[in-house]
């Protein structure tokens, strides 16, 4: 049975993650802090260790208490909002951090790893679906910071030959089927779980931020897909690395939804009323983001399954009940 690493396991993506690896026999190991994790989301079949990767010794214990065959590395802090006004804990935390669990992985001769990116590393789209060739021009300093670390991992491949893929998330959403996972961010700032929570009454309205962009509504368009596709492409990026060696991939579905499709979405599938209020541009938001998944789907076989109404169908699972 094969040892996977999860550094980030507690949190919304790594979660799914770990489940889905569970289901299929592998074993996990989950390193996360909690800072933005949460206890509830980690699997009682993995084993748990709750510490940051600022520390490189803690990190070489896992390392000598298990053989690990690869890592795949989520935990970061992902607030683009925040990044701007801090940036030196998004560098120390997501860079240096990153590049402490590499010195432990090279130490140990673990030299897989998939490494969890994000659309945010294109900036302002010069054309749209955005392919990987697009030009990397961040415009905020956490895609600066998952930037840097793509970087470091082509240097590190070149150099020592660890391998490596990087996946470029755009907007994942949704929950698992199951109902026992689901998005929970402290504090919650992404368009779904928002909505849902005006559905499930724990908030007032929904601010639609901006109704003056260059799109068929005036509102920003972005491309959703569901954290359980996105799972699935870590491990299938997984079972492939060994001949890949390295590369990056771009996980969407293709599709736009703008921001006021996608609360029409959510009335239809919760049946709620929700209270809209337009608000201003909110500062960094590029006018629409889609990607062009086609490389995934030549190269890692990968194809997402589930659509928007999916998505918006298993995140209502999740917040229907919930009120906080
Ligand atoms: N958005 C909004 N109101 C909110 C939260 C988000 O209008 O309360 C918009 C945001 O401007 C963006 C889209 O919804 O165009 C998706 O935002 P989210 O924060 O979910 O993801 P991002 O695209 O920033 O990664």
């Amino acid at each position: 049975m094969k040892n996977i690493l999860v550094t980030g396991g507690a949190g919304y993506i790594g979660s799914h993650t770990v489940k889905i690896l569970l289901d299929k026999g592998y074993s996990v190991i989950i390193i996360d802090n909690l800072s933005k994790g949460n206890k509830k989301l980690i699997d009682p079949r993995a084993k748990f260790y709750n510490f940051s990767l600022d520390d490189k010794n803690k990190i070489l214990e896992v390392f000598d208490s298990f053989q690990i065959d690869f890592v795949i590395h989520f935990a970061a802090f992902i607030e683009a909002g925040e990044s701007m006004k801090d940036p030196q804990i998004f560098f120390k935390n997501n860079v240096v951090n990153t590049i402490n669990l590499l010195e432990v992985m090279l130490e140990k001769d673990v030299k897989k790893i998939i490494f969890s990116s994000t659309a945010a590393v294109y900036g302002e789209p010069e054309y749209v679906p955005i392919n990987e060739i697009h030009p990397r021009k961040p415009t905020n300093y956490y895609g600066l910071s998952k930037l840097m670390i793509e970087n470091i991992l082509e240097s590190y491949n070149h150099a020592y030959g660890l391998k490596s893929i990087s996946l470029r998330y755009f907007n994942a959403s949704g929950a698992d089927e199951g109902g026992s996972l689901g998005e929970m961010h402290m504090p919650e700032t992404h368009l779904i779980p928002l909505i849902l929570k005006v559905a499930n009454g724990s908030r007032d309205k929904i601010y639609i931020f901006g109704d003056d962009y260059d799109t068929e509504d005036g509102t920003c368009v972005r491309d959703y897909i569901h954290v359980n596709d996105l799972a699935d492409a870590h491990i299938l990026a997984m079972e492939k690395l060994d001949e890949i060696g390295f590369d990056f991939f771009n996980l969407g579905n293709s599709q736009g939804f703008s921001v006021k499709k996608v609360i029409y979405i959510c009335k239809e599938v919760t049946g709620k009323n929700i209270k809209v209020e337009i608000a201003k541009r909110r500062e960094g938001d590029p006018a629409r983001l889609i990607a062009d998944y086609s490389k995934a789907k030549n190269v890692l076989g990968w194809e997402p399954k589930r659509d928007i109404y999916e998505i918006v169908k298993t995140a209502w699972k999740w917040h229907e009940n919930e009120n906080s």
